[in-house]
């Protein structure tokens, strides 16, 4: 039973005001609260076990590797990898794409080569390979998108050349929470040998992906936006491709030897953790994904899609409304994030007038100002849902929308 008054208990920061009004807090997209269990799973680590890890002989640092090591089986299992030694941790998404963009275009791209990437990208996972394009000379394609937000999968193929060497592509749009037909671009990319990169910042928290299922070569997501603590992050690598990867950064963790006239690298995942880990950030995250998946992510995607469901019929009614990729309809493909501007009013303005209503919602261009060059506008007011919001919080975001409109 999916329980949404118990399961609201567990967040505390739910029942706080703001303004003096219960708080709606509908920006999950850029980051989620915390249920206690994370809160308790690092206070206890700190207050018990802090030892640094992996290098320790006495008794409270091999506890804390345990603990360190065991969060990466339980991401293992959670995106379904085949090896742990698949799952490589980061600060985030941010630092996942980093990587894979400085690593790979280090190791496979001369300058020419091209990388294959969407009109609906995350800055993150466009301005990183630009850094590569200035630096190597290899060149960004782009796979458009259509005018509902979806992107022009039919165009991948025509994108595709000889000199293409990688695609990355976000898994779910975090302006316009389409779901992109990611496994179908894998198996286009696939045919030409080409491998694929999933931003899984906006999917993972919201429904079941495996790796081995979409068959994709690297996924990014970030602890924080899946109910963990911020700065902890994870990049899935097929281990054939974390094998041939050069290390992206030098330091203590990553190598297995060091001289002055040679050094050779650990294995992976180590060879991409350079440093000490955020060991503490680790076992948080895998207290948020346990806590996930004893809610079931089937549950959690079943009232996440009914809230979105709900939210576009009643924001239907709201006069002047204007949705971006997504309206009525097009839920199947759709996650529960909801962009839209209502008549002329700024979004800006819009934002900053529910705010004072105790409702929190994203307001600008979202970190992709391609996407708003596409459609023509600055940006969007965007509604973000997660496990604990409730219909009664929609209900309170389209009174306050309508409150706004009546003002103008
Ligand atoms: N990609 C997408 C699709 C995102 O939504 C975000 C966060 N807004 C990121 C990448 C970057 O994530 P982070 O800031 O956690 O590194």
């Amino acid at each position: 039973m999916y329980n949404i008054s118990q399961i609201r208990e567990d967040f505390p920061i739910l029942s706080r005001t703001v303004y003096g009004k219960p708080l709606v807090y509908l920006d999950n997209a850029a980051t989620t609260q915390k249920p206690l269990c994370v809160l308790d799973a690092m206070r206890g680590e700190y207050l018990s076990v802090n030892a640094n890890v992996h290098r320790g002989v006495h008794w409270m640092s091999q506890q804390a590797t345990d603990l360190h090591e065991a969060a990466r089986e339980t991401v293992r299992r959670f995106v379904n990898a085949k090896s742990a030694a698949e799952v490589v941790f980061t600060r985030g998404t941010t630092e996942s794409l980093n990587l894979v963009a400085s690593s790979f275009a280090e190791g496979f791209m001369r300058e020419g080569d091209e990388v294959i990437v969407s009109a609906a990208e995350h800055h993150s996972n466009i301005v990183p390979w630009q850094l590569q394009a200035q630096r190597r000379g290899i060149v960004l394609k782009v796979i458009p998108v259509d005018d509902g937000g979806m992107l022009q999968t039919g165009r991948l193929e025509s994108l595709i050349t000889p000199r293409t060497k990688i695609v990355s592509v976000g898994h779910v749009s975090n302006v316009m929470g389409t779901i992109n037909p990611v496994r179908e671009i894998i198996s286009i990319a696939h045919a030409h040998g080409i491998p694929v990169m999933v931003d899984g910042a906006q999917s993972v928290p919201h429904f079941r992906v495996d790796v081995q299922e979409l068959d994709c070569d690297f996924l990014a997501f970030s602890g924080h936006k899946v109910y963990g603590p911020t700065g902890i992050g994870v990049l899935y690598g097929k281990e054939e491709w974390l094998d041939r990867l050069p290390p992206y950064q030098g330091g203590g963790e990553m190598i297995e030897r060091v001289s002055f006239e040679k050094t050779t690298f650990e294995r992976p995942p180590l060879k991409f953790e350079a440093g000490t880990p955020d060991y503490v950030g680790t076992h948080g995250l895998a207290a948020a994904l346990d806590y996930v998946s004893a809610l079931g992510m089937d549950n959690i995607e079943a009232h996440e899609q009914a809230l979105t469901r709900y939210a576009l019929e009643q924001l239907c009614s709201v006069p002047g409304i204007r949705f971006f990729g997504c309206s009525p309809g097009t839920e199947a493909r759709h996650d529960a994030v909801i962009s839209f501007l209502v008549g002329n009013i700024h979004p800006m303005d819009l934002g900053t007038l529910l705010d004072q209503l105790g409702i929190a919602v994203r307001t600008g261009h979202h970190c992709a100002q391609p996407l708003m060059d596409r459609f023509g506008i600055p940006g969007t007011v965007r509604a973000s849902f997660a496990l604990y919001n409730t219909k009664e919080e929609v209900d309170m975001l389209v009174e306050g929308i309508r409150r706004v409109v009546a003002m103008f």
